[in-house]
């Protein structure tokens, strides 16, 4: 495979989910259950940080993630490289979907707006809705963006990558 077949859609900007949010009713996060979003909601809740794209290992019944990230994450922006071909590319790229947000033990970092929302949270203010910039994330230090992070590429040993940072 080239860098070339991977790289991002030049033309995609993250913020332009954000640059209009009066088409969307305010604050529909906490008036409807996640059940009931439509697409384009769902997809806005998701706050880009990337972390549900660390490798983790199940030890004992836990989730230990890993500073290894998934090889197709861009670790500038935190965004997938191959976004409409990830299941087709990595077959454990997981679906966020309630399934996923409500498996047991939990492997979404607790930061995840999915995760806080099913769990009664509301948004934390860093959120992009809530701060209508896309890169708010990323200023909160709550992304991947400037992380102590590494490529899973020729990793063999996710033991040794094992982290305990507070919003995982
Ligand atoms: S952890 Fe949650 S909020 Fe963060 S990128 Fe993944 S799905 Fe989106
Ligand atoms: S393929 Fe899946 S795990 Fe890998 S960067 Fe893309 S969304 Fe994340």
């Amino acid at each position: 495979m080239s860098n070339k077949e991977y790289s991002l859609e030049a033309a995609y900007d993250p913020q332009s989910r954000y640059d209009d949010l009066s088409r969307f009713e305010p604050e529909f996060w906490k008036k409807k259950k996640l059940e009931d979003l439509n697409k384009e909601e769902w997809e806005l809740l998701c706050d880009g940080c990337g972390k549900c794209c660390l490798n983790k290992l199940e030890i004992k019944g836990k989730i230990k993630f890993t500073n290894t990230r998934c090889r197709f994450l861009d670790c500038q922006n935190c965004l997938c490289k191959i976004y409409n071909r990830r299941f087709e590319k990595v077959p454990d790229c997981r679906d966020i979907d309630l399934a996923a947000i409500r498996e047991k033990p939990r492997w979404l970092p607790k930061t995840c707006a999915y995760w806080l929302l099913d769990n009664g949270f509301d948004l934390p203010d860093w959120h992009p809705l809530k701060t209508g910039r896309a890169d708010s994330v990323h200023k909160a230090g709550m992304s991947l963006k400037d992380k102590d992070t590494v490529s899973e590429t020729g990793i063999e040993d996710y033991e040794n990558y094992i982290i305990d940072w507070p919003d995982l």
